[in-house]
Protein backbone atom coordinates (compact mmCIF):
# COMPACT_ATOMS: atom_id res chain seq x y z
CA UNK A 1 0.00 0.00 0.00
CA UNK A 2 1.31 3.42 -0.57
CA UNK A 3 2.48 5.58 2.43
CA UNK A 4 -0.56 7.74 2.03
CA UNK A 5 -3.02 5.25 2.19
CA UNK A 6 -1.41 3.75 5.11
CA UNK A 7 -1.54 7.53 6.87
CA UNK A 8 -5.21 7.41 5.61
CA UNK A 9 -6.32 4.48 7.22
CA UNK A 10 -4.48 5.04 10.36
CA UNK A 11 -6.49 8.03 10.94
CA UNK A 12 -9.44 6.38 9.25
CA UNK A 13 -9.06 3.33 11.66
CA UNK A 14 -7.50 4.27 15.04
CA UNK A 15 -8.11 7.73 15.91
CA UNK A 16 -11.14 9.27 17.22
CA UNK A 17 -11.92 11.48 14.61
CA UNK A 18 -12.15 8.26 12.73
CA UNK A 19 -13.87 4.74 13.38
CA UNK A 20 -12.04 4.71 16.82
CA UNK A 21 -14.31 7.43 18.02
CA UNK A 22 -17.20 5.52 17.27
CA UNK A 23 -20.64 7.28 16.79
CA UNK A 24 -19.61 10.31 18.55
CA UNK A 25 -16.20 10.97 16.89
CA UNK A 26 -14.63 14.28 18.54
CA UNK A 27 -17.30 16.89 18.03
CA UNK A 28 -16.26 20.65 18.20
CA UNK A 29 -12.84 19.68 17.43
CA UNK A 30 -11.36 19.51 13.88
CA UNK A 31 -9.21 16.73 12.63
CA UNK A 32 -6.03 18.34 12.81
CA UNK A 33 -6.47 19.11 16.28
CA UNK A 34 -7.06 15.62 17.24
CA UNK A 35 -3.70 14.35 18.80
CA UNK A 36 -4.71 10.33 18.10
CA UNK A 37 -5.13 11.47 14.22
CA UNK A 38 -1.18 12.25 14.09
CA UNK A 39 -0.60 9.90 17.03
CA UNK A 40 -2.01 6.90 14.44
CA UNK A 41 -0.31 8.18 11.86
CA UNK A 42 3.07 8.29 13.52
CA UNK A 43 2.35 4.25 14.20
CA UNK A 44 0.69 3.50 11.12
CA UNK A 45 4.07 4.60 9.26
CA UNK A 46 6.60 3.41 11.73
CA UNK A 47 6.93 -0.44 9.89
CA UNK A 48 8.10 1.86 6.76
CA UNK A 49 10.16 5.02 8.31
CA UNK A 50 12.45 2.41 10.21
CA UNK A 51 13.10 -0.57 8.04
CA UNK A 52 12.70 1.76 4.41
CA UNK A 53 13.58 5.22 4.73
CA UNK A 54 16.43 4.76 7.26
CA UNK A 55 18.02 2.63 4.59
CA UNK A 56 16.57 5.13 1.35
CA UNK A 57 18.35 8.44 3.51
CA UNK A 58 21.77 6.09 3.81
CA UNK A 59 21.04 5.56 0.10
CA UNK A 60 20.88 8.36 -1.13
CA UNK A 61 23.48 10.78 1.16
CA UNK A 62 25.96 7.96 0.09
CA UNK A 63 25.31 8.91 -3.82
CA UNK A 64 24.93 5.17 -3.85
CA UNK A 65 24.54 4.38 -8.23
CA UNK A 66 21.30 2.52 -9.05
CA UNK A 67 17.73 1.41 -8.03
CA UNK A 68 17.62 1.33 -4.13
CA UNK A 69 14.89 -1.71 -4.14
CA UNK A 70 17.63 -3.57 -5.88
CA UNK A 71 20.06 -2.12 -3.13
CA UNK A 72 17.64 -2.78 -0.09
CA UNK A 73 19.18 -6.13 0.51
CA UNK A 74 20.67 -7.88 3.39
CA UNK A 75 20.83 -6.44 7.00
CA UNK A 76 17.78 -4.11 5.93
CA UNK A 77 15.77 -7.21 4.73
CA UNK A 78 15.89 -8.38 8.48
CA UNK A 79 15.03 -5.20 10.22
CA UNK A 80 12.27 -4.61 7.35
CA UNK A 81 10.86 -8.35 8.57
CA UNK A 82 11.08 -7.64 12.06
CA UNK A 83 9.13 -4.02 11.23
CA UNK A 84 6.42 -6.05 9.35
CA UNK A 85 5.74 -8.77 12.29
CA UNK A 86 2.28 -9.03 14.42
CA UNK A 87 5.15 -10.15 17.28
CA UNK A 88 6.48 -6.58 17.11
CA UNK A 89 3.21 -5.17 16.47
CA UNK A 90 1.49 -7.00 19.36
CA UNK A 91 4.99 -6.20 21.77
CA UNK A 92 4.82 -2.72 21.10
CA UNK A 93 1.04 -1.86 21.84
CA UNK A 94 1.31 -3.99 25.36
CA UNK A 95 4.05 -1.67 26.25
CA UNK A 96 1.88 1.09 24.65
CA UNK A 97 -1.39 -0.05 26.86
CA UNK A 98 0.88 -0.62 30.07
CA UNK A 99 2.96 2.37 29.82
CA UNK A 100 0.40 5.17 28.18
CA UNK A 101 -2.85 3.65 27.91
CA UNK A 102 -3.83 6.76 25.87
CA UNK A 103 -1.78 5.65 22.75
CA UNK A 104 -2.95 2.28 22.71
CA UNK A 105 -5.75 2.40 20.12
CA UNK A 106 -3.57 4.24 17.92
CA UNK A 107 -0.65 2.08 18.25
CA UNK A 108 -3.07 -0.36 16.52
CA UNK A 109 -1.79 1.64 13.69
CA UNK A 110 1.44 -0.27 13.50
CA UNK A 111 -0.72 -3.68 12.96
CA UNK A 112 -2.90 -1.81 10.28
CA UNK A 113 -0.04 -1.44 8.49
CA UNK A 114 1.15 -5.33 8.62
CA UNK A 115 -1.88 -6.14 7.79
CA UNK A 116 -2.84 -3.51 4.49
CA UNK A 117 0.64 -4.90 3.39
CA UNK A 118 -0.16 -8.30 3.57
CA UNK A 119 -2.61 -7.86 1.56
CA UNK A 120 -1.13 -5.64 -0.93
CA UNK A 121 2.47 -7.29 -1.51
CA UNK A 122 2.75 -10.50 -3.12
CA UNK A 123 5.68 -13.09 -2.59
CA UNK A 124 9.06 -11.98 -2.91
CA UNK A 125 11.46 -9.37 -0.79
CA UNK A 126 8.47 -7.61 0.45
CA UNK A 127 5.92 -9.97 1.28
CA UNK A 128 4.61 -9.54 5.08
CA UNK A 129 5.35 -12.20 7.48
CA UNK A 130 2.79 -12.07 9.97
CA UNK A 131 4.69 -14.60 12.53
CA UNK A 132 8.52 -13.81 11.41
CA UNK A 133 10.87 -14.71 13.20
CA UNK A 134 9.02 -17.79 13.88
CA UNK A 135 8.05 -18.68 10.96
CA UNK A 136 8.54 -17.39 7.09
CA UNK A 137 4.74 -17.96 5.97
CA UNK A 138 3.27 -15.00 4.50
CA UNK A 139 -0.21 -14.25 2.00
CA UNK A 140 0.47 -14.30 -1.63
CA UNK A 141 -1.53 -10.97 -2.30
CA UNK A 142 -1.41 -8.49 -4.73
CA UNK A 143 1.24 -5.84 -5.65
CA UNK A 144 -0.16 -2.32 -5.65
CA UNK A 145 2.68 -1.18 -7.75
CA UNK A 146 2.27 -3.30 -10.41
CA UNK A 147 -1.92 -3.05 -10.41
CA UNK A 148 -3.09 0.23 -10.28
CA UNK A 149 -6.93 -0.56 -10.34
CA UNK A 150 -6.23 -2.09 -6.80
CA UNK A 151 -4.74 1.39 -5.48
CA UNK A 152 -8.57 2.41 -7.08
CA UNK A 153 -9.87 -0.16 -4.85
CA UNK A 154 -8.63 0.65 -1.45
CA UNK A 155 -8.83 4.19 -2.12
CA UNK A 156 -12.46 3.71 -2.83
CA UNK A 157 -12.98 2.07 0.12
CA UNK A 158 -11.24 4.23 2.05
CA UNK A 159 -13.08 7.07 0.89
CA UNK A 160 -16.76 5.14 1.52
CA UNK A 161 -15.64 4.48 5.06
CA UNK A 162 -15.48 8.29 5.47
CA UNK A 163 -18.45 9.13 3.88
CA UNK A 164 -20.28 6.28 6.37
CA UNK A 165 -19.04 7.98 8.87
CA UNK A 166 -20.34 11.09 8.20
CA UNK A 167 -23.96 10.22 7.58
CA UNK A 168 -24.01 7.82 10.64
CA UNK A 169 -22.72 10.63 12.98
CA UNK A 170 -25.27 13.30 11.30
CA UNK A 171 -27.74 10.76 12.11
CA UNK A 172 -27.08 10.51 15.77
CA UNK A 173 -26.84 14.44 15.74
CA UNK A 174 -30.21 14.82 14.10
CA UNK A 175 -31.94 12.77 16.69
CA UNK A 176 -30.19 14.25 19.41
CA UNK A 177 -31.83 17.62 18.19
CA UNK A 178 -35.36 16.17 17.36
CA UNK A 179 -35.15 14.78 20.95
CA UNK A 180 -33.66 18.18 22.80
CA UNK A 181 -36.80 20.17 20.41
CA UNK A 182 -39.39 17.56 21.57
CA UNK A 183 -38.05 18.14 25.73
CA UNK A 184 -38.15 21.90 25.37
CA UNK A 185 -42.02 22.01 23.81
ZN1 LIG B 1 5.26 -1.51 5.04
Amino acid sequence: MDLLAHAGYSATICSRTGLAGGRLGLPGKRWYRDPTVWSAVSFGLLPDIISMWTPFLVFYISGTAGNFFHYFDGHWIVVYRYMHSMVTAFALSLVVLLLYRALFVPSLAFALHLLCDAISHSEGKFQTMPLYPFSEWGINGIPFWRHLWFVGVYWTVLAAIWIFLVIWRRRKQNGNNSYNYERST
